[in-house]
């Protein structure tokens, strides 16, 4: 990812043409500040320091992200590098902005090194975004020019950069609908943690580009043929290489498989509403047959982070098959930029919105487990379940289970134990006596209660169960008693009567 170095002059033009009658006197105060501030400063690269604090404004701009965080951008290092105080921001460019550059360089100082080092990392970025979600844009905007500048770095702090990034920021990221700087992170990340493999993908993608790159282009042709036949105006279609890292793991899990892989070049087809998308992905249907179990719908469901868009893959005249990517205009910026999208000129009021729940529960929890002293212990479940939907619930001594949201005590007591869960008699919630079936929070105490003489489950716990793992333990331990047959036997007959009924219409 080559440097581009910006001057005011580029930053103050994006921000004419992304702004409505942007507070341009700000903005040039703030760029004077910090040039001032910077003044003789260089970095590694030979640049002088101003550089750095222009590139993160500009990403931020091209974000269109209030003003406020823009200037906040241009000032992020100066009270950590420079004789300028918060008080001086204060008193210069008022409450907002100054907190704004307080909680990035709060962010920066990191006291540990190695696991606990990436403990407190992930707990201040979350700590951050729960407080301001506006901070953890500077950082992603701060951290990508750092990659970009990262071949004048020694080797040591090269490694160290590019692995919190891949393995802290750009999950992060992703949880947050940002995908444009998630994949921006991790490719920049890929190429200094292992640039034989990046090589390799660098150059399958090229490969497929001068392979099929024309017939793409045919392609993009006809489809705006079709479009404009049917009287459907300003959509946008171009081709979209998949990115270096994103290749990478997907080709791992389908074991170096190339041809698996439909998405390597894709279409991309932006439009005006929604109804229009399933229009156009009726009209690509009657050109061209779809693969079979190859058609999304990320509209009607989105993915978890809020993506939405309508995939399909089709064959093509001559056998070639093609994935189109179908969107709205708004859609398509939620995709590159997540909730920075929401974020759009908006000003205080920065408590994070209902998706960003998870993220307040984290924080709480982090918070308790830390005064239990056993954080570290729980660092793998943080890191590989903070990105889904979870809720961690606590076992009276302190151990955290992890469920997924609307998990019951029964969920619970098979993931401690099957026997835990086979003999299983009352609840307590936090010290009050529950029913079996109540969904857990994050942050209960749960204390299963045993019964040793009880033979087997109820088998209607399956009804309000929500993980596998304790359905199946249900159902094995079931099968052998009268009850547990019936359920199984109506069961059976609830999904024939459904799947019927769904076949009828
Ligand atoms: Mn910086």
């Amino acid at each position: 990812m080559p440097e581009i170095v910006y001057s005011y002059q580029d930053l103050e033009t994006l921000v004419k043409q992304n702004y409505k009658q942007p507070d341009l006197e700000l903005l040039q105060r703030a760029f004077e500040l910090a040039k001032r501030a910077h003044r003789d400063e260089y970095r590694l690269t030979g640049h002088p320091v101003i550089t750095h604090p222009l590139a993160v404004a500009y990403r931020l701009a091209q974000m269109k992200l209030h003003l406020h965080v823009i200037a906040a951008g241009l000032l992020h290092d100066v009270v950590e590098d420079t004789d300028i105080t918060l008080d001086d921001l204060r008193q210069q460019f008022g409450d907002d902005i100054a907190t704004l550059v307080d909680s990035v360089t709060k962010l920066k100082k990191m006291k540990y090194q190695g696991v606990e080092r990436y403990v407190e990392n992930m707990r201040k970025m979350f700590l951050a975004v729960a407080s301001d979600v506006r901070v953890i844009f500077m950082k992603f905007a701060d951290r990508l020019h750092n990659l970009q500048t990262l071949y004048a770095m020694p080797k040591k702090k090269q490694k160290r950069i590019a692995e919190e990034s891949l393995e802290i920021y750009a999950p992060i990221a992703g949880r947050l609908g940002m995908n444009e700087i998630k994949g921006e992170l991790e490719d920049a990340s890929f190429a200094y943690l292992d640039p034989k493999e990046y090589e390799h993908m660098r150059s399958i993608v090229e490969m497929k580009v001068r392979e099929k790159g024309v017939f793409v282009s045919h392609i993009i042709h006809q489809t705006e043929d079709i479009l404009s036949q049917n009287a459907i105006a300003s959509a946008s279609v171009y081709g979209r290489v998949k990115r270096l890292y994103s290749l990478h793991t997907k080709l791992v899990r389908y074991e170096g498989d190339l041809s698996k892989i439909y998405d390597l070049l894709a279409v991309r087809i932006v439009l005006q509403d929604v109804e229009e998308c399933y229009t156009v992905l009726g009209l690509l249907h009657q050109k061209w047959r779809p693969v079979p179990g190859r058609i999304k719908d990320y509209i009607a469901q989105p993915k978890p982070n809020g993506y939405q868009s309508l995939h399909t893959t089709v064959f093509t005249e001559n056998g070639e098959v093609v994935e189109f990517q179908i969107r709205t205009r708004e859609m398509h910026e939620i995709a590159e930029y997540g909730i920075a999208a929401h974020w759009r000129y908006k000003e205080g009021g920065n408590k994070p919105s209902k998706q960003l729940r998870w993220i307040e529960e984290l924080v709480g929890i982090q918070k308790e487990i830390e005064t239990k002293k056993d954080f570290l212990d729980q660092l793998e479940i943080l890191k590989i379940d903070v990105f889904k939907d979870r809720i961690f619930v606590f076992t009276p001594k302190g151990d955290v289970i992890e469920l997924p949201e609307g998990g019951t005590p029964v969920d619970f007591a098979y993931a401690i134990h099957t026997d835990i869960g086979n003999k299983c008699a009352s609840v307590k919630i936090n010290g009050s006596v529950a029913n079996l079936d109540t969904s857990l929070k994050s942050g209960d105490i749960v204390d299963i209660l045993t019964d040793k003489n009880r033979k087997a489950p109820n088998a209607d716990w399956i009804k309000f169960c929500k993980t596998r793992h304790a359905r199946q333990k249900i159902r094995d331990a079931t099968r052998h008693t009268v009850k547990g047959w019936i359920t199984h036997v109506m069961q059976g007959r609830e999904k024939a009567k459904k799947s019927v009924k769904h076949r009828s219409t």
